[in-house]
């Protein structure tokens, strides 16, 4: 039988596979010698086994009674002793940490029995009482699914009836009554008395945190997060401890660093007499971690020495969970903590100063996401009004929107484009559909530690908590701040940099960190974050292999993409070059009768392309210019069909000559497809409209020499699109030689092919012959790899596709290394060995993607083009790609 249960001291960090990260940490913090109480963990492998056939493994049940005896052992109490039990805590933890997603069930062990002998040991007949309704209500809820409002109405009754505002107010004899209402409430709904065997208490609780994997929150907080479904939970039994035996215990979380901003220092979140579901659950407000030093001096200065000695230990920022019952610290949980993309960036250079890691490592603690999340714009405050008021900032950001206070309807609005903020006095983990949708959540109580700024955050939502000047009224639908009343779909704005809400929508201007990387403002000396993002964006610079290059169609954007750090531009579009005021003339081309007509429209276009290329070309003087010869269909530069028929209609009705409408109804009639996508565009149109590529390739050529004439250095590339064989591209080619030929003073222009139709990618070798470079186009060779109209299939099944997990994430997205991403390993290998220097890069807008930029560093490409805002990101993660591949770590970018 395998090995399913492991002691605390048998773990240790880097098994987090196994033992989930709660588990390994806290073995690794047993192992280090803190004071943790002891406990076991059930490994994520025996969670699959439940998973996969409904029942509990075999023998695991033997296993872990051997293990609770060497818990009872060390800590000195026994499992269901009526005079002194030993209470468990039975605590969900996967690999990745997963907050409040699943259950953990607290004060296991607890009956009718052993109630009075706690209250006798704890000296505190409050706190039992109290601890065994908990119990009652958590096993009801999580392992038998009574509705937690079943309770809560219980409990809500009763507080009224004693005339009490608080739970902590209820007495002893409250509670005791309570205990008996929650025990008929748990038979009312499931048939069966509140379990008084110990045992059967533990095994029903380790199965359920087993079933909870696959809660709907959880599947979808793993969606969200690219988390894979298959990893399981392990499960983590450990001996109580107890924050709520009177003023000199309590409860708090902390970090060794500021996880909003990085500032360095200790931070955290306290509360006296509480147990530790208090201060998440957010359901009063703890007071600042220095309270401690005042109210116990020497637990507080043995925690931060063990925060150091943590911080040291894992070389990163570390949250932890910690009790301290009767002046005895307890430490319930560390991990590397989740952090805002300031504090990511902040403390990955602040580690380096410190000489803690190298700057190759701190690169690998930042990523592209992070730094997108810091070039969104922030609030204007020039003209902003005076705030609302001023609350925890949670999560940073500029988010504005219509206030609504439920989670389905923040999910229902969102669907339709609209733009929310959720606000909740307090948020729990069936809100996430909710904020998921929310442009930003604003909740009345609870501190930077509350379920929603620790959800926010790690989702890069902007989040301010703990508002304690509102009013949430959620049945109501409004909340009401000193005489002002906000409404359901009223705006407001909130910045999770400062807390402040704002009545209405405030403008916005660009953040400094997006500044910074246009050029606008300079990094060296202004502020730390400014330096960190320098200093990292920098060193990715000169680790990377990959080139970043740019997707810009006009001589603006290509400016901007080469403030931004383009070496170029991949992907030079020139289908706009045909809209606006110039489609008269295309009009002119389709409707061309004869050689002449024709070469005069083309003739008539020739000039307005030339002046394109000589603007993108002056802005990108010295760098390369990749310009795609024209690719969508021809009909998409015609009114559309139903515009012209009913024009045409009119016109006859009247007794008019429909004229130009007649000519241009019968060639759109003409031309229809029924799969435009597979039909005449790119290449092909390029072989059957005699001289439309030669115009193009004469404009190039032209705006080329008259640049060169001026001085410059202009570098174009003509791509030609589409192509599925050798012959087209040849004979595109040959076309196009001539005309270059004829053109003096032109520096060399290469002759390349987008590589988007499998066929290429699977004949790459014999187009390497008549190609000088590749790029693939992974947007057309994913519809094409999949047989998927990305306009048709993404908003349609999709979701049904990810939710049933055929898929983790859309192969539109990130790269579907397996089957798309085999096509371009199998060009790139093939096309090499037909022609060693043939240059491979990618335009597709997977090209900005994190994960698909790892995969092309690692297939070989030489360059990687995408939209001007997301080069800096691109840049970083082709620098993190060659650092990760070089250290070959288990390098996890999540
Ligand atoms: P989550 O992963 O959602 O934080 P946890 O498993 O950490 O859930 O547990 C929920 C709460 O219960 C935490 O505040 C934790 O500190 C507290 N807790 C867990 N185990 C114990 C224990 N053995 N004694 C006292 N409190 C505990
Ligand atoms: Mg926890
Ligand atoms: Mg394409």
């Amino acid at each position: 039988m395998p090995k399913y249960v492991f002691d605390f001291i048998e773990g240790g960090k880097d098994l987090a596979e196994l033992l989930g990260g709660k588990g390994a940490n806290l073995a690794e913090m047993t192992r280090l010698g803190l004071p943790v109480p002891p406990g076991f963990t059930v490994s994520t492998e025996a969670c699959r086994g439940y998973l996969a056939t409904g029942t509990v493994p075999a023998g695991l049940f033997d296993q872990v009674n051997r293990h609770l005896r060497l818990v009872e052992d060390r800590f000195g109490k026994v499992f269901g002793d009526p005079r002194d039990p030993l209470l468990l805590s039975v605590r969900s933890g996967g690999k990745y940490s997963m907050p409040g997603m699943m259950e953990t069930i607290l004060d296991i062990g607890l009956t009718d029995a052993s109630v009075p002998g706690l209250a006798a040991c704890s000296g505190d007949p409050r706190a039992a009482w109290d601890s065994y309704r908990r119990l009652i209500a958590m096993f009801g809820r999580t392992v038998r699914g009574v509705p937690a409002e079943a309770f809560e109405r219980e409990l809500a009754a009763h507080r009224s009836h004693a005339g009490v505002a608080n739970d902590a107010e209820l007495t002893e004899a409250d509670l005791r009554h309570l205990v008996d209402v929650y025990k008929k409430v748990f038979h009312d709904h499931t048939g069966r008395d509140f379990p008084q065997a110990p045992h059967e208490q533990l095994y029903q609780a380790i199965e359920a945190v087993f079933a909870s994997w696959n809660t709907e929150r959880a599947v979808l907080y793993r969606r969200q997060e690219h988390i894979p479904h298959d990893l399981g939970t392990a499960v983590n039994v450990m001996a109580m401890v107890f924050g709520n035996l009177g003023p000199d215990s309590g409860t708090g979380v902390a970090f060794t660093r500021d996880p909003a901003t990085g500032a360095t220092g200790v931070y955290g979140d306290y509360l006296a007499n509480a147990q530790g579901e208090d201060v998440v659950a957010g359901i009063r407000t703890p007071v600042p971690l220095e309270e401690l030093e005042r109210l116990d001096a020497r637990s507080f200065a043995q925690l931060t020495s063990i925060m150091a000695m943590l911080e040291r230990h894992y070389r990163d920022l570390c949250d932890i969970e910690f009790t301290i019952e009767r002046g005895k610290l307890w430490m319930l949980q560390t991990r590397v903590g989740k952090r805002t993309p300031a504090a990511a960036f902040t403390i990955a250079a602040q580690l380096v100063d410190e000489g803690v890691i190298e700057l190759d490592e701190a690169l690998l603690r930042v990523t592209g996401a992070q730094l997108d999340q810091l070039m969104f714009p922030r609030f204007d405050r020039t003209a902003a009004p005076k705030p609302l008021a001023v609350g925890i900032p949670a999560s940073p950001g500029a988010a504005s929107g219509r206030v609504v206070f439920d989670a389905v309807r923040a999910a229902q609005w969102a669907a339709t484009g609209e733009r929310v903020i959720l606000v909740r006095r307090e948020t729990n983990p069936d809100d996430l559909p909710g904020m998921i949708a929310a442009q930003g959540i604003l909740t009345s109580r609870g501190g930077k530690t509350s379920h929603a700024a620790v959800v926010a955050r790690g989702m890069g939502r902007t989040c301010v908590c703990g508002a304690e000047a509102l009013d949430v009224d959620a049945t109501g639908r409004r909340f009401s701040v000193a005489g002002t009343v906000v409404s359901e779909g009223d705006v407001v704005s909130i910045d999770g940099t400062t807390g402040e809400v704002f009545p209405g929508e405030l403008p916005v201007r660009p953040s400094p960190v997006a500044r910074y990387l246009q050029g606008d403002v300079p990094a060296a000396g202004t502020d730390a974050l400014l330096d960190a993002v320098h200093r990292l964006v920098t060193h990715a610079d000169r680790v990377r292999r990959l080139g970043v290059q740019a997707n810009a169609d006009t001589g603006v954007d290509a400016g901007r993409a080469r403030r931004f750090g383009a070496e170029g531009i991949g992907l030079c579009r020139t289908e706009h070059m045909f809209l606006g005021e110039r489609r008269a003339l295309v009009e002119r081309l389709i409707l061309a009768d004869g050689d002449g007509e024709r070469a005069a429209a083309l003739a008539a276009l020739l000039p307005s392309q030339r002046a394109d290329f000589v603007q993108i070309f002056e802005a990108m003087d010295g760098l390369p210019v990749t310009v795609r010869l024209l690719d969508p269909p021809l009909h998409e530069f015609l009114p559309p069909l139903a515009e012209l028929t009913a024009r045409v209609a009119r016109a006859e009705a009247l007794g008019r000559d429909p004229g130009r409408d007649g000519a241009l109804l019968a060639a759109v009639r003409r031309m229809h497809e029924q799969n435009p996508m597979l039909g005449l565009r790119g290449v092909r149109l390029g072989l059957v409209i005699p001289g439309l590529f030669a115009m193009q390739v004469r404009a190039i050529a032209q705006a080329a020499a008259d640049c060169a004439a001026r001085g410059l250095s202009p570098r174009p590339e003509i791509m030609v699109p589409l192509v599925a064989t050798a012959p087209e591209l040849a004979a595109v080619r040959a076309e196009a030689e001539q005309i270059l030929a004829e053109t003096d003073g032109l520096p060399p222009v290469p002759i390349g092919t987008m590589i988007e139709v499998p066929r290429a990618a699977l004949t790459a070798g014999e187009i390497a012959g008549v190609a000088e470079f590749f790029s693939f186009g992974t947007n057309d060779l994913t519809q094409l790899g999949w047989g998927f109209s990305r306009d048709d299939v993404e908003g349609e099944f999709f979701p049904r596709y990810l939710g049933m997990g055929i898929f983790g994430v859309s192969p539109f997205e990130s790269i579907d290394t397996s089957g798309v991403g085999r096509l371009v390993r199998i060009a790139t290998e093939e096309g090499r060995a037909a022609r060693p220097d043939l240059r491979i890069g990618v335009c597709g807008e997977h090209g900005g993607e994190p994960d698909s930029i790892h995969f092309f560093h690692d297939a070989g490409l030489d360059y990687v083009s995408c939209s001007p805002f997301r080069v800096p990101v691109a840049r970083l993660e082709a620098g993190r790609a060659a650092v990760a591949a070089r250290t070959s770590t288990t390098s996890d970018s999540r």
